[in-house]
């Protein structure tokens, strides 16, 4: 399979994609996204893969996960497929659609907020190889914090892997002080889902405060698809 080919899902190896609704003009008003931008972050949310949902952020990251795995199958027949890498893998709330297949690692570990609140994190140092986590950076009050945590809890050759929403015609907003707005079921606006940055060109910055220093993009090879890679 060849990653960069964006019909190839990395996630399952099928193809097609459809695109579903996933804005809604509260969102989008409270965001201040022009045409194009409520464009973008349609793809990013809502460009699905007909074989096995995963959007075009869920794809990505997998596909960043095999690129630091040097792995080149789907997700999905790489963890049918035993013996699995023995690394040891944080998954910290639902990365997309990745969890039934990350949970095959064998040295796989699952936490969620509030039980586990990255800003804060009841871990020890240098205690996991991989940490993975999808559009939580932008509800953290403070997200270099979070960020800086990840870092403390990485091993020294282990691998931050993450997806934010990211709207590169502009540079990051942060929310405080602005009325709330929040991302999944705008019907219910759980408190965890309140959105604290709005991250444009410049999110690196977040990662260089946290103390990275190597930090890289991944693409599926199409405008919309970002995942971050960080390494100590
Ligand atoms: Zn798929």
């Amino acid at each position: 399979m060849e990653l960069g080919i964006t019909l190839v899902c990395p996630v399952c190896g099928g193809s097609g994609l459809v695109q579903r609704d996933v804005l809604w003009p509260g969102l989008i008003a409270e965001w201040g996204l022009n045409s194009e931008e409520a464009g973008r972050i349609s793809r990013q949310q809502g460009e699905c893969c007909l074989s096995c949902g995963s959007n075009l952020r869920s794809r990505t990251l997998a596909g960043g996960l095999l690129e630091c795995l040097n792995r080149r199958e789907s997700l999905q027949a790489l963890t049918q497929t035993p013996p699995l890498p023995a690394v040891r893998l944080l998954e910290i709330n639902q990365a997309g659609t990745l969890t039934p297949y990350l949970r095959r690692f064998p040295n796989y570990c699952f936490a969620a907020y509030p039980e586990l609140d990255m800003q804060h994190m009841d871990l020890p140092a240098e205690s996991f190889d991989f940490i993975i986590h999808s559009d939580t950076l932008e509800h953290l009050p403070d997200p270099v914090a979070g960020l800086r945590e990840c870092r403390r809890v990485l091993s020294p050759a282990g691998c931050l892997l993450l997806t934010i929403p990211v709207v590169p015609t502009r540079l990051t907003r942060r929310r405080q002080g602005l009325p709330p707005s929040y991302h999944g079921n705008p019907a219910e606006k759980p408190a965890d889902q309140i959105v604290w940055s709005e991250y444009g060109a410049d999110f690196y910055l977040d990662f260089i405060a946290a103390g990275w220093t190597k930090i890289s993009c991944f693409t599926l090879g199409t405008p919309d698809s970002l995942a971050v890679i960080a390494n100590k």
